[in-house]
């Protein structure tokens, strides 16, 4: 008996407890309908045609879902004139401007446009303010795709771009009276009502979104995070640097109180070190970063750590986009 408890006691010396940790998982968190559907119908184009099949763009934001998708045969290219004109073509989740619709139709292409409905819906707004005389206004990112496909829709110059809260205070229309707003959807929710604020305070009469155009996943997305922030002394969010959607939830985590938020690709990115200070860990992943890459991060902090899982739960999600019919009927 003796024995054993010297044993025991021995072995606690080698191996001391493990530091504990509690982890707050942010629901709801990763992939999107918008996302969903567009990884789909890479899959299926390349089942119906086999590869190679081109895609126009990333086709979200996220380099493992765009390295898996080059692993089954998938070519990512930038523009339209890097493909071939016998070859199948996708245009990304996030929209692309009309010009590429008609160079694929001059060339006689096959394409398939995966541009998320919640994109279309914003172009079919800017179409409609516009052709109703109204000076368009887009809050948003210079060079985010998103924005050079809502640009797009309309003639060069149509649309003027707001960025950033100076630019609300500093736009001068040609008429004050006869303005309207429309967003790219993965915005900041509170920077952006902090824009419209100001541009409705200058021009009363200015026309707002019918419905929000920031989407339903950011929105629910960052309304997780900020429910969990201010009990977090680090927020990891999963996420490729050029997900809007992503970045957004890691500024997000901080303006709501986190200690520190960062964003990564994948676990590989973590550093460990900074964990001596971290009692309470805050995870999500963003619209286009796989659940799975989340789960490793799990499974990595269990191993050092003595962990405690806290999911909190927010807004439910049920949305679905349907694929379009022809690639619907071809798998058996
Ligand atoms: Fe669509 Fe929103 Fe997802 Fe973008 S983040 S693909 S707009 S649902």
């Amino acid at each position: 008996m003796l024995f054993l408890i010297d044993v025991t006691v021995a072995l606690n010396r080698v191996r001391p407890l493990k530091q504990p940790l509690t982890i707050l998982l942010a629901s709801p968190r990763g992939f999107c309908a918008g996302v969903d559907r567009a990884i789909q119908i890479v899959e299926r184009a390349l089942e119906k045609w086999n590869p190679p099949v081109y895609v126009r763009h990333e086709i979200v934001h996220n380099k493992h879902v765009v390295q898996q998708l080059k692993e089954k045969g998938a070519v990512f290219v930038e523009e339209l004139n890097e493909c071939p004109d016998d070859r199948p073509v996708i245009f990304s989740a996030h929209g692309v401007p009309k010009s590429v619709f008609s160079e694929a139709n001059r060339r006689n292409m096959i394409f398939v446009d995966a541009t998320c409905p919640l994109v279309v819906k914003v172009h079919v707004e800017a179409k409609r303010l516009f052709q109703s005389g109204k000076e368009v206004l887009l809050i948003g990112h210079a060079n985010h795709p998103e924005v050079v496909g809502t640009l797009g829709q309309l003639p060069d110059g149509a649309i003027s771009l707001i960025e950033t809260v100076k630019d609300a205070e500093l736009y001068q229309p040609a008429n004050p009276t006869n303005l309207a707003i429309v967003t790219q959807t993965t915005l900041s929710v509170d920077d952006t009502s902090q824009m419209i604020k100001i541009l409705k305070q200058r021009f009363p009469a200015i026309t707002l979104p019918h419905k929000e155009d920031i989407c339903y996943a950011t929105t629910n997305r960052q309304a997780a995070v900020k429910a969990i922030a201010g009990r977090t002394d680090l927020f990891l969010v999963l996420g490729t640097e050029t997900s809007s959607n992503s970045l957004r939830l890691a500024e997000v985590a901080r303006k709501a109180g986190a200690s520190r938020a960062k964003l990564i690709d994948d676990v590989s990115h973590i550093d460990w070190s900074v964990f001596s200070q971290v009692k309470t860990l805050g995870l999500t992943a963003g619209a286009s970063a796989p659940e799975s890459l989340l789960q490793e991060v799990i499974t990595d902090c269990r191993n050092r750590f003595s962990v405690h899982l806290e999911e909190i739960d927010g807004s439910e999600e049920n949305m679905t986009f349907k694929l379009p019919h022809f690639l619907n009927t071809v798998v058996s």
